[in-house]
């Protein structure tokens, strides 16, 4: 699955996309932290000088003579007219040679271009690890009503063979339908099983399912010739695995030598099709009674005799349901025509655990079993599904109106992965190297926009073939591009799911980087296809496998088939590496592998972590072990593993094995990967490596885990006593420039080198670990990166200024290093570093919010950022891949530039609002047809066009947002409405877009995301997500992304009366607002947010200002 990190129209969202989301980690609109690291806290921006420090060992030295100084006497003092002239004089001159210095030092703060600002020697480093916090609260509010997983698991007694299964969906607006039937769906299921333990229940999940518990109602049989058959085929094949003989050295064989067209048949054929009229009752079982407990959603038959381990039956019966509208199961959803008509069509989604919501299964993703599926759809429409068409909407015998599709069973895959759509819609389609056949379909207005997706769908699968050395087992890969979709994208075997957002391209409305995250998307869920589908995890606690995995070979799928013309390096460091770096910093992050205690943990559980550290992790593993024996490593592991379910372990092993005995660790034996791995994924969190000059020859590497604020409690649970916050750390380092040989950090690591020698950690930015250099070693880095900052790679560059604001932030280092780390950017034309620096500023800037005395940082920012806005060519048409970081640094100059109301920026935005979108488009028009703002800065342009507009504008606009059927555009657009300054038309806007129909349930976020950093909208979200609080729950409950983006994007915390008031609200909505950690994490970093005011604020308004912090102002801590 691929999750929405954050939508494109955020009007930071740049930034905030390279940080994270905006609220959860993004450093550069939110944040917080400060916990005082001894030491830290008494060093700030005092002292710049040092003066204090030296009087201090003046006073000490004067100790140590036994000396007191005697306070000086007062003396008269008289003088003559002339000598007082001249005093007069001299004071004249003190005082404008005090103002010059003041004019220098600001003016120095500001074109920082110049010397290296003094900062204090060095008191700041406290070594000693500060014990995290632990929320002891955590356990009394367990919500006891939800049962526990251990009671939510399935008994291991019986196992699914496979399913046989038939839908009719009754989808209105093709053929009549019967009123009673309308907008539900029928199916009639049968599923083979097989007893593993003896047992007289057999359980399945099932979820607010009609079903008629009569016991007539079901028939368990045993198929006596089936399993004479089988038992005598078993006896001749020991070695069957339980997904009946599956295994992939037999599939590839099979699939080589099948042309294309015979590809439907390389799944070996076991005629799941159980005959319909089998109505011999003689080997039916009785079933005692039938019960469903929908809260552990088990639906459980009770036998009257004991089945014995071993014994093979079959269950058979019908159900129906509404077709649901919550974006989960077999859902109904809708789309626009060109003409503005509404289409219904039907959807799936299954993960993580939907499918027992759509039919009764064995909902747990080890229970992997082929699925046969029919669908009988009204005539008009076509159906789709994992398997490739058989049959394809063939005239049913009841009625001229149904017609019926039938699809070749799949490979034995988890439930999650089921899934079928009925649609009108239209496809493009290719075929890969090796033949397989791959469509994708979308609604008929948007096909065209497929074709990238398409190109890149088939290049990926050519990738991937290669790359896990097994041919693709399947004969047909489809991808729909849907409107409504609570993931971004779900890699279902066969039949991949986008929200259009994800998988439309057309150059004329996306931007290129859209462009990268519809290739890199497409990538990702076509790897899943392998590692996901074919490899499952055993369990949710090791979703990171299939995800981790699937991020991080997608940026190696993208980079091969686009041969590098994205720099997808860099992007994977703007992005995943950052986003994990900044999640991973707080107390609500979690570890790579879970202990999972809830469905609604499982939901969670695709974030930041699980993707984008799992990712992180990944590349440092593979710059260890080296490319080569990394491929080689998954390629084993994909092989041995296939059809299979799998965990962590089985993938460390497999790596492992590849690795020669020279390879060696920390310890000097040879390299031990799952020893390594381990503690990279049993605990949250991650280290800052810290250096220390011992003498003039030695320099010290320490480590320690780094937190935001270690202020803020974290969960018990994932205390990890066994490696107590301490990890191996591979340290990759140059000394002036040159490249030096892997080292591991474990304790304590020792280097020889002169003081004058420019070392530099972490140069390629690979490690998942930040740096804290001593003060001579950030002085050198900032006198390298003033004489000639293109001898630092790009992203180290942009390595050392992320690293300087965040240690800043968490107090490990003065604010003045990352100032004097940045200052140099005058001459930086690199957009990851200015990235970097401009989230640093905005972080700061963040905390100060809208008060006055955010004066400073915004003349700062303005100053910073207007001679790059001013040399950018903002309305260039960026149409080549090699131009997508160029274009991220003209979206983020324009971005960061008009929201400290940069006057050149603001006339421009207006301009293109007026010229090239209010006068364009009339109101009848279609606003993604008829605007001429390009796309690249898009976002800004609308924002503040609404920001500075009238309310006939906003009308407008409006309007155009109901009416505009390209997502994309959608998006933008809403967006812009949370940019309003006028508080009536944004709260006519939140509620109407909640209890309307207007905008689908994931497009609602992206109003909330423009309103929460509007200049009025910020003051309004919270209060509106309280005030609504129960509406929302209701219509987003079951939409898992929704309602966490709302929530994470619409609160914002400023001060002690928002976060008294917040507490307040969660503990008077307990059972709901428990569901999602985002309330959790809306507290965090509220908290980190006043103490980072306590800190830093006064000490940054006189730096700002250009006064020295002589003394540490007690205020600071009140
Ligand atoms: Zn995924």
């Amino acid at each position: 699955m691929a999750m929405e990190e954050i939508d494109l129209s955020d009007r930071r969202g740049l930034i905030a996309m390279a940080y994270g989301n905006p609220k959860e980690g993004n450093k550069s609109l939110n944040t917080s932290t400060s916990t005082i690291d001894k030491g830290s806290d008494k060093a700030p921006l005092t002292n710049i000088n040092g003066k204090s420090q030296e009087r201090e060992r003046e006073r000490e030295r004067d100790r140590e003579r036994g000396e007191t100084r005697e306070p000086r006497k007062k003396k008269r003092i008289s003088c003559a007219y002339a000598t007082c002239l001249f005093l007069l004089l001299c004071a004249i001159l003190a005082c404008l040679l005090s103002a010059l210095i003041t004019y220098g030092l600001t003016k120095q703060a500001f074109d920082r271009d110049g010397d290296v600002l003094p900062f204090v020697p060095d008191p700041r480093y406290n070594l000693t690890q500060e014990e995290a916090l632990l929320d002891e609260e955590e356990e009394e509010e367990r919500d006891l009503s939800i049962p526990p997983m251990a009671d939510l698991r399935l008994p291991k007694d019986v196992i699914p063979l496979w399913y046989n299964l038939t839908v009719q969906v009754h989808l209105p607006g093709f053929v009549p339908i019967e009123k009673d039937k309308n907008l539900t769906y029928d199916a009639s299921i049968t599923i083979k099983v097989k007893i593993v333990k003896d047992t007289d229940k057999i359980v399945l999940n099932s979820k607010e399912l009609d079903l008629d518990l009569n016991a007539g109602s079901f028939r368990i049989f045993e198929d006596k010739q089936d399993s004479e058959n089988k038992r005598a085929q078993r006896s001749s094949n020991e070695t069957e695995s339980e997904n009946e003989g599956f295994n992939a050295t037999e599939i590839t064989t099979i699939h080589e030598t099948k042309t294309t067209t015979e590809r439907s048949n390389i799944v070996p054929h076991r005629n799941l099709t159980f005959e319909e009229d089998h109505n011999e009752k003689e080997n039916d079982l009785k079933i005692k009674k039938i019960t469903l407990n929908e809260t552990l959603q088990f639906l459980t038959f009770h036998l009257s005799e004991k089945l014995s381990a071993g014994k093979e039956v079959y269950i058979k019966f019908a159900f129906s349901r509404k077709l649901r509208t919550t974006m989960n199961g077999l859902y109904l959803t809708k789309y626009k025509t060109e003409n503005g008509t509404e289409r219904l069509f039907a959807m799936t989604h299954m993960e993580p655990a939907y499918a027992r919501g759509f039919v009764p299964c064995f909902d747990e993703p080890h229970l992997k079993a082929p699925w046969k599926i029919k669908i009988i759809h009204p005539k008009g429409t076509k159906a789709i599904s994992n398997g490739i068409e058989l049959e394809e909407s063939v005239a049913t015998k009841d009625s001229p109106d149904w017609v019926y599709t039938s699809f070749g069973e799949t490979l034995p895959i988890s439930s999650y992965l089921v899934a079928m759509s009925v649609n009108d819609f239209e496809y493009l389609e290719g075929e890969s190297a090796k033949g397989t056949r791959f469509r994708v379909w979308a609604r008929a207005t948007a096909i065209n926009e497929t074709e990238y997706a398409l190109d890149i769908g088939i290049k990926s699968i050519d990738f991937y073939e290669k790359y896990y050395g097994m041919e693709y087992p399947i004969p047909k890969q489809d991808m729909i591009a849907v409107s409504d979709f609570d993931p971004g994208a779900m890699e279902n075997m066969g039949l991949i799911a986008f929200r259009e957002i994800l998988v439309l391209y057309n150059p004329k409305l996306h931007s290129l980087q859209t462009k990268y995250k519809v290739a890199t998307t497409v990538a990702h869920e076509v790897s899943h296809q392998w590692l996901g589908n074919l490899v499952t995890m055993d369990w949710w606690n090791d979703l990171w496998l299939n995800e981790g995995t699937a991020r991080y070979l997608e940026a190696k799928a993208v980079k091969e088939i686009t041969n590098g013309s994205f720099q997808g390096d860099q992007m994977f460091e703007l992005y995943e590496h950052n986003r994990a770096f900044t999640k991973d910093a707080r107390s609500s992050s979690h570890p790579l592998h879970l202990n999972i205690t809830s469905y609604d943990e499982v939901k969670e559980a695709f974030d930041f972590i699980t993707y984008d550290k799992g990712a992180s992790l990944l590349k440092m593993i593979e710059k260890i072990i080296g490319e080569k024996d990394f491929e080689k490593g998954l390629k084993d592991y994909v092989k041995k593993l296939c059809y299979k379910t799998t965990n962590s372990s089985s993938l460390f092993e497999a790596l492992n094995s590849e690795i020669p005995e020279k390879l060696t660790g920390w310890d000097e034996k040879k390299f031990d990967l799952p020893d390594f791995a381990n503690k990279w994924t049993e605990q949250m969190g991650y280290p800052v490596v810290e250096l220390h000059r011992l003498d003039n020859e030695t320099l010290e590497f320490t480590q320690r885990r780094f937190k935001r604020d270690p202020t803020i409690p974290e969960s018990a649970r994932y205390r990890n006593a066994r490696y107590w916050y301490k990890w191996d750390i591979p340290l990759w380092y140059s000394v002036d420039g040159d490249e030096q040989p892997l080292a591991w950090l474990h304790e304590a690591y020792r280097l020889n080198i002169t003081e004058n020698q420019l070392v530099l950690v972490n140069p390629e930015s690979i490690g998942f670990y930040r740096v804290n250099y001593d003060q001579r070693g950030w002085e050198a880095i900032q006198r390298q990166l003033l004489k000639d900052h293109t001898k630092i790679p790009v992203k180290g560059r942009h390595r050392v200024i992320d690293d300087a604001f965040i240690l800043a932030a968490a107090n490990h280092l003065p604010y003045e290093v990352a100032f004097n780390v940045s200052s140099y950017l005058s001459k930086e034309t690199e957009t990851l570093p200015w990235i970097a620096a401009m989230a640093g500023f905005n972080d700061v800037l963040h905390h100060f919010d809208d008060q006055p005395d955010s004066e400073g940082i915004r003349e700062f920012i303005k100053s910073q950022v207007k001679p790059l806005f001013n040399n950018l060519d903002v309305t260039h048409n960026f149409a080549e891949d090699k131009d997508l970081l160029k274009s991220l640094l003209v979206a983020n100059a324009m971005k960061v530039y008009c929201m400290v109301d940069g006057a050149e920026c603001i006339e421009k935005a207006i301009k293109l609002f007026k010229e090239d979108f209010v006068d364009a488009c009339s109101h009848d028009d279609i606003a993604s047809e008829c605007s001429r703002v390009p796309v690249t800065i898009r976002d800004t342009v609308y924002c503040e066009g609404i920001r500075w507009g009238t309310t006939a504008d906003f009308e407008k606009i409006r309007n155009l947002t109901i009416r505009e059927t390209t997502s994309t555009e959608r998006s933008i657009l809403l967006a812009s409405l949370g940019c309003s300054r006028d508080p009536y038309v944004l709260k006519k806007a939140f509620f109407e877009g909640v209890n309307g129909t207007d905008f689908h349930d994931n497009e609602l976020v992206s109003l909330f995301l423009g309103a929460a950093y509007g200049t009025v909208g910020k003051y309004l979200t919270n209060d509106f997500i309280m005030d609504n609080w129960k509406e929302l729950f209701k219509r987003f409950q079951d939409t898992q992304f929704s309602l966490r983006n709302i929530v994470l994007y619409g609160l914002r915390l400023r001060d002690e009366r928002d976060l008294k008031e917040i507490e307040s609200f969660i503990s008077k909505h307990k059972i709901t607002t428990r569901r999602f950690s985002a309330w959790k994490s809306a507290i965090e970093q509220g908290k980190s947010t006043l103490n980072w005011n306590k800190h830093h604020r006064k000490s940054l308004i006189k730096f700002f200002k250009g006064e020295k912090n002589e003394k540490r102002d007690e205020d600071d801590e009140l």
